[in-house]
């Protein structure tokens, strides 16, 4: 039995770029779920894991050998107001592990207790937010969406304090980093421009290492990190998944989905859709997220005007160049993604204006997003109408809809195997979500470890979980989503 074989290689980096800290005791640690696949994947000792002393690292009580636990320092624009100096206030960087991919991942304690980022919070994390972040992120994985993973939850056997006593505890994240956007504004606003050098040399080494044989690296660095940034945004919205929270803190340079706050998939298909509880003017809707990934993309090349030439003008019209191909990167992985749901062939010029017309139908019918493509997929099996949802075929306008996507989609077994490959049978929704949550503020993990279970292959058919596909009815919807720190 051994622990893992930590690096880290933040920690090798100047003074400036984190705090030394280690995680906080506590008092009466227990297992809610190890994630053994991804155990697995990290070449980690299972049965060291899932031992005592598996226990006590994942709980913050005692550092393996190797591990240099540090906050990562970084900034951010939240709702567009800038906040100079952020940090992992209640996240602790333990190491990397080597994944079998070859590259390496972070491994992070989330609920640890306080950093010198912690401005006034304690540092730690009610079980809510955690079995919610486990099951989301874990979704978004078997979604094929690029995440950060979950490797384990914790309770702590403490109270952690909001409005209420709440039971505490610590989820280990695994990221392939967690440098975000707010990492470069850091080293930015303080003019640091050797740090800011010292972060895009480490990126383009740990992410982008394609990057690092062009000439003009920082360039080659902006346009691949637009690029992920527009393929995750599209895959997000073709999934009908709303982040909720997309401030520049909590975009990552990796292109990988982080914070698991205020996010949710929607049921009923609006545009305008937000379940953020604080975001009051829809900044983050689900329709606006494009917008608002643009928005921080710029923010991030701003960050990189000192690399790119030490003339501001040419380094400005550099980055714009590559700012406005954004738009083009971000609509032609977005349609393109709807043209898979719906198992369309044809030109772009044909098959856009089909999903522009079928998305103002679902909204103007109030269809649920996801079960609106399953049932097109089972049509698309076998023709059998009694398959699609009452409110389609109640509403005016079906049969015509119906009869124009026969034509674009044709019939052969290649347009049902995209289809099925497109459209997921399960999300987490909400309810399911806030009834696991439920459950497990009670002491009651079954429901969780039933959705997880479910969620880790959500688009095969299996009648054991066919219950967990149904919309809410009306007195389970979840209407607000909570930060919950
Ligand atoms: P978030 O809303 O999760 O993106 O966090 C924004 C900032 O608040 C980050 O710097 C977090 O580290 C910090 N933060 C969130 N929750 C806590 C907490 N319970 N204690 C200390 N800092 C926190
Ligand atoms: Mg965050």
């Amino acid at each position: 039995m051994t622990s893992p074989p930590f690096q880290n290689h933040y920690a090798k980096l100047p003074d400036r770029f984190y705090a030394r800290v280690d995680p906080a005791k506590v008092p009466t640690p227990e297992w809610i779920r190890v994630n053994e696949a991804l155990a697995g994947e990290l070449g980690l000792d299972l049965e060291w894991l899932k031992s005592g002393e598996g226990l006590a690292m994942l709980s913050g009580n005692t550092m393996p050998e190797g591990a240099e636990p540090i906050a990562q320092a970084y900034a951010g624009h939240q709702f567009g107001g800038w906040v100079p100096q952020l940090g992992d206030g209640r996240a602790i960087l333990l190491g990397e592990v080597k994944h079998e991919d070859g590259s390496p991942r972070d491994l992070q304690l989330k609920g640890s207790g306080r950093t010198p980022f912690s401005r006034g919070g304690d540092g730690k994390a009610p079980l809510g937010p955690v079995l919610r972040e486990y099951i989301v992120s874990e979704a978004m994985a078997a979604l094929g969406v690029p995440t950060t993973r979950a490797l384990a939850a914790v309770t702590t056997g403490e109270s952690v304090y909001r409005e209420e006593a709440l039971p505490g505890a610590v989820l280990t994240r695994v990221a392939a980093s967690h440098i975000r956007v707010g990492t470069f504004q850091f080293f930015y606003a303080r003019e640091d421009v050797e740090g800011l050098k010292t972060l895009a040399d480490f990126v383009i080494d740990r992410h982008y290492p394609e990057v690092g044989e062009s000439e003009a690296r920082y360039e080659a660095l902006l346009k691949a990190v637009i690029r992920r940034q527009a393929s995750l945004i599209a895959r997000w919205m073709n999934l009908g998944f709303i982040h909720g929270v997309m401030n520049t803190d909590n975009m990552t340079i990796s292109g990988e989905t982080i914070d698991f706050g205020p996010c949710a998939f929607m049921d009923e298909f609006h545009p305008e859709t937000v379940f953020s509880s604080i975001d009051r003017q829809g900044r983050y809707a689900w329709i606006n997220q494009p917008v608002a990934g643009n928005w921080n993309l710029a923010r991030f090349a701003e960050t990189l005007l000192p690399l790119l030439s030490d003339d501001r003008e040419k380094a400005v019209g550099i980055a714009e160049g590559f700012l406005h191909e954004f738009e083009e990167l971000f609509n032609d992985a977005y349609f393109d993604g709807f043209a898979e749901k719906l198992g369309l062939r044809g030109e772009a010029g044909t098959t856009r204006p089909f999903v522009e017309k079928t998305l103002g139908f679902m909204a103007e019918s109030s269809l649920d997003f996801t079960q609106f493509f399953t049932a097109l997929t089972r049509y698309a099996r076998d023709e059998n109408v009694s398959h699609l949802p009452e409110p389609f075929s109640a509403s005016p306008g079906s049969e015509e809809w119906l009869s124009e996507w026969k034509g674009l989609a044709g019939d052969e077994e290649e347009t049902l195997s995209r289809m099925k490959a497109a459209n997921p049978v399960l999300i987490p929704r909400n309810h399911r979500v806030e009834e696991a949550i439920q459950a497990g503020m009670k002491g009651e993990y079954s429901v969780f470890h039933r959705l997880v279970e479910a969620l880790s292959d959500p688009f095969t058919e299996r009648g054991e979980f066919e219950d967990l596909e149904a919309p809410p009815a009306p007195g389970e919807k979840v209407t607000a989503t909570f930060c919950g720190t």
